[in-house]
């Protein structure tokens, strides 16, 4: 979208000044300037696109929406590319707007707090394919089952909100971990259990 505007400013440019003089100060007139009669062919013009709009407005919205799903893939692709390359500047404005807007902290609480549902939701599905129960004690209360990494691994950040539970959720890449409740997780890492 930006790489448009540029361009179409250029090709005006081009025309304004291939113009004779007094053209050129006819074109360059501000809209107001304009006769009258200009002023109310161009409302006739809003009007009748206006009405064109209505009149087709389920044909055009479809049209929009598939649109939409055709380009969707490459528009979050471009605007992952762009977050990763402005990644500082982005996260640095959007903390000082976290502390001065409270429309935007509450508007980014909402949207962290659907995030949060989603994942949620994934979750219980992760832990259904994964045994559903602690393999250890066959507890099965999913509010304290957590997955223990066998190779070794263990995540810094809480596993619902990790990049591997991400890519999990995503690609359905299979995780080398096995269910555990925090029990006797808790044990395991203490030395005081381990794995047959
Ligand atoms: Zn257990
Ligand atoms: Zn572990």
């Amino acid at each position: 979208m930006e790489t448009v505007e540029p361009k179409k400013l250029e090709a005006e440019k081009v025309v304004s000044s291939s113009l004779e003089p007094k053209e050129r100060i006819e074109a360059e007139k501000p809209e107001a300037l304009n006769s009258s009669s200009e002023v109310s062919k161009k409302e006739s013009r809003r009007q009748s696109n206006r009405n064109y709009y209505l009149k087709n407005r389920e044909k055009i919205v479809a049209k929009s929406r598939e649109r939409h799903w055709k380009n969707r893939d490459r528009e979050i692709a471009r605007s992952r590319r762009y977050y990763q390359k402005n990644r500082e500047r982005i996260r640095a404005e959007s903390r000082e707007r976290y502390h001065f807007d409270p429309i935007y902290r509450e508007k980014q609480r909402v949207r962290l707090e659907r995030w949060l549902e989603k994942r949620k939701e994934a979750y219980e599905r992760f832990v259904k394919e994964y045994g559903g129960k602690c393999m250890v004690c066959g507890n099965d209360d999913i509010k304290v089952i957590i997955p223990h990494h066998l190779d070794g691994k263990e995540e810094k950040v809480p596993f619902i909100q990790s990049k591997e539970f991400s890519r999990w959720i995503k690609y359905g890449i299979k995780l080398n971990v096995v269910l555990m409740d925090a029990n006797c997780h808790f044990k395991l890492h203490r030395g005081e259990a381990t794995l047959q």
